[in-house]
């Protein structure tokens, strides 16, 4: 017993005939573009990008912890967490210092004058005279940051101070809901120094 030739049948056969003939073109329009002068040559040609020297992460921030190179990012750049910038981004309505009431908590001040890290201030400074055999009077601190010779002893200096990520005891609270974190860290410093 034969099957009746089915409707179904002739319409599978054109079905094939299409694919055989989209294949083809496809095929072809492949061969094509890959013959194509000049695709991937030009591509060969272009320089391939190199970051400037300036912007890329040094070695020796890289192989440490995340946070703190983001740390010592932020140092770098003025972005970070000093009483002048947090009153210029309005997130404090004071830039004084939290540690030693100095009025204006910059950079500077914390890399050089403020009590609270005289001791770190002396490291930092006899490591980067070591380093480049220029001492503290002869460092501005934008200097001092860009050279590549004083990283680790920032790095340093960063790691066991709350430079750069507090402005000390005295943080001031900013308005409710604009910056939880700082208020956050704020109590914290001010229940740490209740039980001490
Ligand atoms: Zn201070």
């Amino acid at each position: 017993m034969t099957d009746p030739p089915s409707p179904g049948r002739a319409a599978d056969k054109t079905t094939n005939k299409y694919r055989a003939i989209s294949l083809a073109v496809l095929t072809l329009t492949f061969q094509r573009s890959n013959s194509y002068p000049g695709s991937s040559e030009k591509r060969k040609k272009r320089k391939k990008y190199k970051m400037p020297e300036k912007l890329r992460q040094q070695a020796v921030v890289a192989r440490g912890p995340k946070r703190l190179a983001e740390q010592f990012r932020q140092f770098r750049t003025g972005h970070c967490r000093t009483g002048q910038y947090l009153e210029w981004t309005k997130n404090s309505d004071t830039a004084a210092c939290g540690w030693c009431q100095y009025k204006t908590q910059t950079r500077e001040h914390l890399l050089k004058h403020c009590r609270k890290w005289k001791m770190q201030q002396k490291t930092l400074w006899a490591e980067v005279r070591k380093a480049t055999g220029r001492g503290k009077d002869r460092f501005t601190v934008r200097d001092l940051l860009a050279d590549q010779r004083c990283t680790r002893a920032v790095l340093d200096f960063l790691r066991t101070t709350k430079v750069g990520s507090r402005v000390g005891p005295r943080a001031v609270p900013p308005k409710p809901g604009e910056d939880g974190e700082v208020a956050q860290e704020g109590a914290e410093e001010m229940e740490a120094g209740g039980r001490a």
